[in-house]
C-alpha cells in the first residue's frame, strides 16, 4: 500500500466539493472557514492546495492536510477518501522527524500570511489587530526556525 499524491483531487474541485464557495480571480481565492466558522477569511491556493485562515490560523500544505485536519482523521485514512491510497503492496510512510523540508513548508505557509497581509496593504486594507498580530506571529516562526537550522 502506498500514497500516490499525483491521485489527489484537483484543489478547486476539492474544496467545492466541500461545499465551500470561492470567491476571487486567479490563484488565491477567498473562502468562509469552517474551522472557527469565519465568513471569508480562509485563503485558498488553487495550484497547490495549500490554504490558511486569516484569522484563526488553521492551516495546512494541501488538499490532504485539510481534509485530516477538518474531517479529525489520519493520513491513511484522508489519503484513502481522497482515492490516493494504493494497494500495491509497498510499506506505508513512515512518521519523521522535523526536517528541513518541513522547516521549508512552515516557513513558505508562514510567508504567504506575510504576503496576504502585505497585497492587502498594497490595496489599502489596513491590517486589522488580528491579522497584524497573525503576521507578527510568522515573522517570529520563521525567526525560531532559522535558529533551529543555523549552523
Ligand atoms: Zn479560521
Amino acid at each position: 500500500m502506498s500514497f500516490d499524491r499525483d491521485r489527489l483531487p484537483e484543489p478547486l474541485a476539492y474544496f467545492q466539493g466541500e461545499g465551500l464557495t470561492l470567491q476571487g480571480r486567479g490563484k488565491w481565492r477567498t473562502t468562509r472557514c469552517d474551522f472557527h466558522d469565519g465568513s471569508d477569511s480562509m485563503r485558498v491556493n488553487i495550484d497547490r492546495g495549500s490554504w490558511v485562515c486569516m484569522a484563526c490560523g488553521a492551516k495546512g500544505g494541501d488538499v490532504l492536510a485539510h481534509h485530516m485536519q477538518r474531517h479529525g482523521i489520519d493520513f491513511v485514512q484522508a489519503a484513502r477518501a481522497l482515492g490516493a491510497w494504493t494497494e500495491d503492496g509497498a510499506p506505508p510512510p513512515r512518521p519523521r522527524a522535523f526536517s528541513a523540508t518541513d522547516a521549508a513548508q512552515v516557513i513558505v505557509l508562514e510567508l504567504l500570511v506575510c504576503l496576504v497581509v502585505i497585497s492587502d496593504a498594497r490595496r489599502g486594507i489596513t491590517p486589522n489587530e488580528a491579522d497584524w498580530a497573525r503576521f507578527l506571529a510568522a515573522a517570529g516562526r520563521v525567526e525560531t526556525i532559522a535558529q533551529e537550522f543555523k549552523t
